[in-house]
């Protein structure tokens, strides 16, 4: 038997995050139990790393203001490289709809105190990129600290830390089963049992699965999403930002010497499919070229594309902090395909609420989950 502090089931960006900021609070018995050989196989690995503050609900805007500075400063505290790069995110509009909605995200985004976004005209996007075909691009929101950062070296510089710092991390090890001795959780794993006061379900996309082991009915889904990247091209700047099309979603950015393009399809169905579809490869490219008539010349190898899941919540917001019915089971889950950008809050909240029952952060009852049965969801429309 062993016996932890906290126990984390699962060892993707967010358990690695909540064991670094544990430890860095000076709780170190932590164990991060991990069903895969390596970490990274679930939907971590497969992300597309976009951070970003231009959202529409206050809590996601301040979990950004926190998490983009941190991921700005992430080598000179963690000592290891996250590679972000803040090349922005552009939002261009095609609709006197999507230009209002932009700019009541904006002023809600500026009196939360973000800094570097700003509104732009439709001839100062053209201005930007020629490129983009801009008949119908009324103008757009732009802020320049949102980009990219690499998931899998955060994730490992994250459990690094932790690990060189008192943390355990088993991998190869699945949790099976959990039950209650006293105010004491036992796991049950394909290695030994782990007895911890605290538990936190990062289990991602398989979190209700997890859940449902201590009497929860956790409502995350997994729902697939496919990314394209392209062969090397260079008829549009390497220096872009992410770009989105807000007429129909689509929305790409550089990726080595190539693109990475994506476009949540609306004819995806929940359910635990990883395999690629090679029929989306013509969906995406002709929404590519439709935005950017060069991206007719782009080449893409169907073998170099591949599929992950986000974990869906009915309002596209995570569920963090203690469960009520199971009290010492905490929940982090439920990102909606923002849990790279917002794994630095996620940490220090969950770190937060563990060690000390609050968190100034964000106002954290927002994000519980008795939201649901209390009514009080609070609906994300950023969502890519
Ligand atoms: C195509 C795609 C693009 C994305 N783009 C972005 C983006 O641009 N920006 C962004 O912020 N987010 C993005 N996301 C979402 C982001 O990747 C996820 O929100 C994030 O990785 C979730 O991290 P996690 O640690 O909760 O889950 P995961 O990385 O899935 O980790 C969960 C871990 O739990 C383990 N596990 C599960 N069950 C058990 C068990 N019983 N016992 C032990 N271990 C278990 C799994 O093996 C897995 O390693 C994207 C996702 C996809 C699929």
């Amino acid at each position: 038997m062993h016996t932890a502090d906290v126990a984390i089931i699962g060892g993707g960006i967010v358990g690695s995050s909540i064991a670094y900021h544990l430890v860095a609070a000076g709780c170190n018995n932590v164990v991060v139990i991990e069903r895969e050989t390596a970490q990274g196989k679930g939907s971590t690995g497969k992300s597309m790393g976009g951070v970003r503050a231009q959202f529409s609900t206050p809590v996601n805007i301040q979990m950004s203001l926190y998490s983009i500075p941190f991921y700005a400063t992430f080598e000179e505290r963690l000592g290891y490289p996250c590679d972000y790069r803040p090349q922005g995110y552009l939002f261009c509009a095609t609709s006197d709809a999507h230009m209002a909605y932009l700019r009541t995200n904006y002023e809600k985004q500026v009196a939360l105190g973000l800094k570097n976004v700003r509104l732009l005209k439709g001839g100062e996007i053209t201005d930007m990129f020629p490129q983009l075909r801009s008949d119908d691009i009324v103008g757009g929101s732009f802020c320049s600290t949102d980009g990219f950062v690499d998931p899998y070296s955060a994730m490992i510089g994250y459990m690094s830390w932790a690990s060189d710092h008192g943390a355990t991390l088993w991998k190869n090890a699945t949790v099976t089963g959990i039950s209650r001795v006293a105010s004491t959780f036992e796991l049950a794993t394909t290695r030994d049992t782990v007895s911890a006061r605290r538990v936190v379900n990062c289990a991602g996309a398989w979190s209700a699965g997890v859940a449902k082991m201590v009497g929860i009915d956790l409502p995350v889904e997994p729902l697939r999403r496919m990314l394209v990247p392209t062969e090397p091209f260079d008829q549009f700047p390497h220096s872009a930002p992410m770009i989105v099309d807000m007429s129909n979603g689509f929305h790409f950015r550089p990726e080595g010497r190539g693109f990475l393009l994506a476009w949540n399809d609306p004819e995806e169905t929940p359910g635990y499919k990883t395999d690629f579809e090679s029929s989306f490869i013509e969906k995406i490219l002709t929404r590519a070229a439709d935005r950017v008539p060069v991206f007719e010349n782009l080449a893409v190898n169907p073998k170099r594309a591949w599929a992950g899941l986000y974990e869906m919540t009915p309002d596209h917001h995570p569920i963090l902090g203690e469960s009520p019915d199971a009290p010492g089971f905490f929940l982090a889950n439920g990102f909606s395909g923002h849990g790279v950008m917002h794994s630095p809050a996620t940490g220090k909240i969950l770190s937060d609420l563990i060690l000390t029952g609050k968190t100034d952060l964000i106002d954290a009852s927002l994000l519980n989950f008795a939201r649901f049965a209390e009514g009080r969801m609070i609906h994300e429309t950023a969502v890519l």
